[in-house]
């Protein structure tokens, strides 16, 4: 086996772009190396994690074509985490604490008044067996944290290099809390060590729990061989200000929600941050084959919601038509109006234009009024509507009213379609045919639609 992997979701919410990123670097890299993928459930906060976030996260997975070779809930280990707790308390690492959440933050502000860093300043570690029996006798809630070695943690990242930690500036942290469920910090340090991850990719707001892990690691398995770790720089928005999960669209589910294809989130998320050309590529082996960990770097890129709704458009423009039948536009239609089309929403739109019952909501000028009522006229005349009729029918139009270009296709366009871009007239009257084009037009012609549009104003329909 040349590598292991793990994405690691806790079931507590829906999954953000963020954690998708680390999801697809994990996929990505353990696919071009023949390796395993482990989705594990990170579960243990009883409290917050829900049964219906996982089948969501597992979900957003799926469609994100993610698929993994072992899976397991920290939940099914809990036997696993007491034997090694138990182990370390009888070799003095795990100690019992008894402070309130109160005591702690009175000491964390002493400690920044006084000029120190806040770290817990282990005054558990001087109760006597006595003290303990009378705190646990009284019914005073007690939890157990880890006791770190006071020294530098260094390893090399393979995303940002060289990094070096000095656990002396971080609180021991709590491993097993008073309502008796593991924190995941301690949990996680287990399951990577028994599931034989060789690869730990995930965000770079992590390096400390890194640093506190490898200290933990040490003394579940002394002379363990570290696993390797890549931090990616967190995403920042585009004015580089943090990157906030609460901003709008930035759920997986949001952006399922937009029409958007999910190799556009793959393609847009495997390469920012790293000198990768962001490729829009239609199938996952094109971009397993593309996708360079040793190319990411320590800098946090910049990232929009729009860069994948670009992106999104390229991916459509490139589509078949067998990837997008569903939709129900015939493949003639499909292709005329492919480059148009930014997200799949546009797909359901243009099959609503090319429906027999559309009407456009476009009113036009009463000179562009004439200007319908002329080629209402003229088409009426053409049997069959060719490549040739149609030149010939547009040279007449233009003659006749004295208008070419954007001034004669724009008015026609809008009122076939409802939207100023499209395919080309000549296209656009070959697929809907005559006896369509011609009604669009007189019924934008027609007062009738003006007293409908007067009493109901229809908004632009223009894609933003
Ligand atoms: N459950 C943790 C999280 O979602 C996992 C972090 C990790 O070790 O990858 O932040």
């Amino acid at each position: 086996m040349s590598c292991k992997v793990r994405f690691a979701p806790s079931p507590t919410g829906r999954m953000h772009i963020g954690n998708a990123r680390v999801a697809i670097v994990n996929h990505l890299f353990a696919r071009q190396q023949g390796g395993v993928f482990l989705l594990r459930i990170d579960d243990t906060d009883a409290t917050r994690s829900k049964k219906e976030f996982e089948d969501l996260i597992m979900d957003d997975l799926r469609w994100l074509g993610i698929d993994y070779d072992e899976t397991f809930r920290q939940t099914e280990r809990i036997g696993r985490y007491e034997e090694v707790t138990n182990k370390l308390i009888a070799n003095g690492v795990i100690y019992k604490c008894y402070e309130s959440q109160e005591e702690l933050e009175y000491k964390r502000r002493m400690a920044i008044a006084r000029g120190k860093a806040p770290v817990y300043d282990r005054a558990a570690l001087g109760l006597s067996d006595e003290q303990k029996r009378k705190l646990d006798d009284d019914g005073v809630p007690s939890y157990w944290r880890f006791k770190l070695p006071n020294k530098v943690i260094t390893w090399k990242d393979l995303v940002s290099g060289e990094i070096s930690y000095d656990l002396g500036n971080v609180s021991d942290p709590v491993v097993v809390k008073a309502d008796g469920t593991y924190l995941y910090t301690f949990s996680s340090v287990i399951d990577d060590h028994d599931s034989e991850v060789t690869h730990v990719i995930r965000g770079q707001d992590h390096v400390t729990n890194t640093s506190v892990q490898i200290a933990i690691l040490d003394e579940i398995a002394n002379n363990s061989k570290l696993p390797q770790f890549a931090h990616l720089a967190l995403l920042v928005n585009k004015d580089g200000s943090q990157f906030s999960k609460r901003l709008g669209s930035s759920s997986i589910q949001d952006i399922r929600e937009q029409g958007i294809d999910p190799m556009a989130v793959s393609c847009t998320m495997a390469t920012l941050g790293s000198s990768l050309d962001v490729v829009p590529f239609l199938r996952m082996p094109d971009l397993i084959a593309h996708f360079d960990i040793s190319k990411f770097s320590a800098n946090s890129p910049k990232f929009d919601i729009d860069d994948i709704i670009k992106l999104n458009g390229k991916i459509l423009h490139m589509k078949p038509y067998e990837d997008v039948e569903q939709y129900g536009l015939s493949a003639e239609e499909f292709y005329a109006i492919r480059e148009n089309i930014t997200t799949y929403h546009d797909l359901q739109m243009w099959k609503e234009i090319f429906s027999p019952s559309f009407v456009s909501p476009h009113r036009p000028s009463s000179s562009d009024k004439e200007l319908l009522k002329i080629a209402t006229a003229s088409l009426a005349s053409i049997q069959d509507l060719t490549q040739d009729t149609c030149a010939e029918f547009l040279a007449y139009l233009s003659r006749t009213s004295g208008k070419a270009g954007k001034e004669l296709y724009t008015p026609l366009r809008l009122s076939l379609t409802g939207m100023k871009h499209g395919p080309n007239i000549t296209k656009l009257l070959a697929l809907l045919g005559s006896a369509t084009a011609a009604k669009r037009w007189s019924a934008s012609c027609s007062e009738i639609l003006d007293t409908f549009e007067d009493q109901c104003p229809v908004g632009s329909t223009e894609p933003e």
